[in-house]
């Protein structure tokens, strides 16, 4: 299969060409167009072209939410085969797939059309002492959107539904790995009746391409997806013409094990929160803080699990653990393996990978550390792989420092018998999402985002379409009076209108 580039309604081709590979086979899966600077400034045409004449933006809000609810609907029939291309095209196992990779999206869809039938655009406010008026929401215009390739059509989803359905146009960068799924949903769109430019799709190198769009003058805001390294290239580029910026970067998930905590399911959820898609989440619970009290029988509980995982071919149901995404990223996080012992920490499980299924494809073995501490670098930056670094500490007060200790704070978890006390401590966690006895629940009812190096805005949640629209405050005087509010500090009667 050959991908392409969506421009203006248009499939747009370029001579040269990116290769998507299966990362668990190195095979060739398909190629796809490598746009250039140029596609950017044409999808940006494009784009402004449908904000001002395609009609979308003056269609109603439920016209808008049938038309996302359409398209939900028809990528849930296709749902296997997503799920099924998805493990082709990122490794993730097909399991994992349908309902991350897949059935989050569709969910998530579903979620922003319900938002926007109830949308408050408009809201009277009535204040007896000083304005009564309206608070307007409009869209923005032009909105740019720039995302990964771990799981490539939940993030397309999170940039570009929210835009369209609050009336806006947008440009999204995909990543040249993963262009599949976000492919057939932009197919999907315009098969039920998205007027030609609300929706462009351009690819292309992250600091030629990318950097273009998050400064591109007529794009009014950036939302941004990726590592922390980037998203500091994104916020500078950003500033050209002041775009307003969502930031969605790295994260050092800290999950904290309380003495009182049900121990199965920590172990199980302890798994769960550093594995899924091979450790390649930004919010992986990365760093398990566990109280001393219990360290030694949960480090031997999650070790005995974690040896009946089954790694191997993500496109068969039966797997849990499948491949990283290309050589770089199995080079640098097998680096990371080796710093850890060069640094002292203990090598308390590695998985095997033994057979001919693993000689070629980008795998890295489960691998969980004992004795690490917080300096070192597994448990300080982000891997984006299978690697735990378990952490031992003594009173509760100690594990919500280790777990502020961090530039990150995009997730953290807290496990215990006990809510309050779970409640307590989740309240101390300088994180944007705090699950309590689970991990990487995105139910959409909740806003997902960072605290500190992990970003800024938030995506999913009562608000999520906030994050596309202005605020524009109506100020009307009703008072009859001659000489408004405050005019005599001008003309010279000085007056105690303000108070
Ligand atoms: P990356 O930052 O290298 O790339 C992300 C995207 O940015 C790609 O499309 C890339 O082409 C583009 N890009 C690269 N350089 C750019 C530049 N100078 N200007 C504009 N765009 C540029 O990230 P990655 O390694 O592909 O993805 C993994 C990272 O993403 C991890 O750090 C992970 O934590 C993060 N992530 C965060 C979230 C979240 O919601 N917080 C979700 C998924 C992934």
């Amino acid at each position: 299969m050959h991908y392409q580039m969506l421009i203006g309604g248009q499939w747009v081709d370029t001579d040269e060409r990116y290769e998507v590979v299966n990362p668990a086979t190195g095979a060739l899966v398909a190629t796809l167009a490598r746009g250039e600077v140029k596609h950017v400034d044409a999808a940006v045409d494009a784009a402004a072209r449908a904000y001002a004449t395609s009609g979308w933006r003056e269609r109603t809000m439920s016209e808008r939410a049938d038309l996302i609810d359409s398209v939900a609907a028809k990528l849930a029939e296709r749902a296997e085969e997503l799920a099924l291309l998805a493990a082709q095209e990122n490794g993730t196992p097909v399991r994992l797939a349908q309902g991350l990779a897949v059935g989050y999206p569709i969910a998530h869809m579903q979620r922003f059309a319900t938002l926007a039938r109830s949308y408050q655009w408009e809201r009277s406010v009535e204040d007896e002492d000083s304005a009564s008026g309206s608070i307007l929401r409009e869209p923005l215009g032009v909105v740019g959107g720039i995302v990964p390739w771990n799981f490539p059509l939940l993030l397309a989803v999170w940039k570009t539904i929210p835009a369209i359905a609050t009336g806006n146009s947008v440009v999204l960068k995909i990543d040249e790995k993963t262009p599949i799924g976000t492919t057939i949903l932009a197919e999907t769109l315009m098969e039920a009746g998205l007027p030609d430019g609300v929706l462009n799709i351009v690819t292309g190198d992250g600091d030629s391409v990318g950097e273009h769009l998050a400064g591109h003058p007529r794009v009014r805001k950036i939302s941004f997806t990726g590592s922390t390294a980037t998203g500091r290239k994104v916020m500078s580029a950003a500033s050209n013409n002041v775009k307003q910026i969502t930031l969605e970067l790295g994260g050092k998930g800290a999950n904290i094990v309380l003495d009182d905590a049900d121990l199965d399911l920590a172990v199980d959820g302890s798994l769960w929160a550093f594995l899924v898609h091979a450790g390649q989440a930004c919010e992986s619970g990365t760093r398990l803080l566990v109280h001393d009290s219990i360290h030694d029988n949960f480090v031997s509980r999650l070790v005995a699990r974690a040896r009946r995982l089954r790694i191997g071919d993500p496109t068969d149901l039966g797997t849990d653990l499948g491949p990283v995404i290309n050589p770089r990223q199995r080079d640098r996080i097998l680096g990371y393996i080796e710093s850890a012992k060069e640094e002292g920490a203990t090598l308390a499980f590695q998985g095997t990978l033994d057979g001919p299924a693993f000689e070629r494809g980008n795998w890295v073995p489960p691998t969980i550390f004992t004795d690490v501490t917080n300096d070192m670098r597994i448990a300080s930056e982000e891997i984006f792989g299978p690697v735990l670094s378990v952490i031992r500490y003594n009173d509760v007060d100690e594990a919500v420092e280790l777990a502020n200790d961090s530039e990150y704070g995009l997730s953290a978890g807290v496990w215990s018998g006990n809510e309050k006390r779970a409640r307590e401590v989740a309240h101390r966690l300088e994180a944007g999402t705090v699950w309590i006895n689970d991990w990487h629940n995105l139910s959409g009812a909740l806003p997902f985002g960072g605290y500190k190096q992990s970003g800024f805005g938030r995506e999913l949640g009562p608000d999520a379409l906030d994050e596309f629209t202005n605020q524009k405050a109506i100020s009307i005087d009703r008072s009859g009076r001659e000489a408004r509010t405050g005019w005599g500090l001008l003309f010279g009667e000085l007056t105690s209108e303000f108070g």
